[in-house]
């Protein structure tokens, strides 16, 4: 009697040691879906893979540390919108009018807080002025001269020059662009070769969870075209389940309300995160006619990177704690 009455004490303390433990984080991060063997470099490529890598370590190590998803997704799409190799930040698109607009959203799984901004020019990293819609401004999405105003009356936000935006790579693909156009190949904004948005999903030690998205949209664009990215539950979404954060062609993104949809048939449908994040990148999208791809997670820390073109800049750290990095189809 006394043994098993230990016995029972024992695995109660176990039980309730293992229920306070906090769980594993998990961090993903995205750079971007596309057609990417055919134009990937050497030297791109070891670039890509090197900042990839650092966006993981800096977005890990708020993980680690004990901080929040949120704080973890914005940390390391900073360091992706700070480098010229993806299509925000630094390295952001040419409009038609040679101009560098872009778009960030950033969304709390715990409370369904998300903030957004669309179109700005001189913001060094828009997904700080999406976290600052978020948690100091009464809406959720603001467009460019009034967020950048906003911006400015709430501090932290770096303003840059529109010339901090340019890179010689992302001109040259806008002349291209502007040749096929003229040569009447394509009228307008169509499949990229190339995405380059970046974003980020994390699930923190204390079960939250959130997702972070930030783009220059798609080379040539104009008229104001806004994508996916900046729009909540298209672009970027999370709640108490499940976060994720999209790139492709916006304009199918938005439509099929990618992100939502996700997180919808694991809240509705109970289905598994990686069930419902491949049937809408893998089917709803391409019979539509858009492509793309998604990083998602859910509060079990189950994750997922599935993409319908032939690769998508990428990176995971999952309860194992490893860092891993993969840019095409077959690495997984
Ligand atoms: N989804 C983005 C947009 O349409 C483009 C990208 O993923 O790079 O603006």
């Amino acid at each position: 009697m006394i043994v098993r009455l230990l016995l029972w004490m024992m695995l109660m303390t176990a039980a309730t040691a293992d229920a306070a433990r906090p769980a594993k984080p998990v961090l993903l991060i995205h750079g971007g879906a596309g057609v990417i063997r055919s134009t990937l470099t050497p030297q791109v490529e070891q670039a890509v893979r090197a900042d990839l890598a650092r966006a993981l370590d800096a977005g890990y190590a708020v993980l680690e540390a004990g901080g929040s998803a949120l704080d973890a997704v914005a940390r390391a799409v900073v360091v992706l919108e700070d480098s010229p190799h993806f299509n925000a930040g630094k390295g952001a698109v040419f409009t038609h009018e040679g101009r560098n607009e872009l778009d960030a959203s950033i969304m709390d799984g715990a409370t369904r807080r998300a903030g957004a901004v669309a179109g700005v020019r001189h913001v060094r990293n828009p997904v700080l002025l999406a976290r600052a819609v978020m948690d100091k401004s009464p809406h959720v999405l603001l467009i460019g001269e009034g967020a950048e105003a906003f911006g400015r009356t709430v501090g932290g936000i770096d303003f840059v020059e529109p010339a901090y935006f340019h890179t010689d790579e992302r001109w040259r693909q806008l002349q291209e662009a502007l040749q096929k156009e003229a040569a009447g190949q394509s009228s307008s904004l169509g499949r990229a070769i190339h995405y380059g948005t970046v974003g980020a999903v994390a699930l923190d030690s204390h079960g939250r969870l959130a997702a972070a998205t930030s783009t220059g949209g798609m080379t040539n664009k104009r008229w104001g075209r806004v994508g996916d990215s900046p729009i909540i539950g298209a672009g970027t979404y999370a709640d108490a389940r499940c976060a994720v954060s999209a790139t492709g062609w916006g304009e199918f993104f938005i439509r099929a309300t990618v992100a939502r949809d996700i997180c919808a048939r694991v809240e509705y449908g109970r289905q598994p995160l990686l069930k419902a994040a491949r049937a809408v990148v893998m089917d709803t999208i391409p019979a539509l006619g858009g492509d793309g791809g998604v990083i998602a997670v859910d509060a079990d820390g189950n994750f997922t990177l599935p993409f319908n073109t032939d690769g998508m800049y990428r990176g995971w750290v999952g309860r194992d704690g490893k860092a891993h990095v993969a840019i095409l189809a077959d690495e997984d």
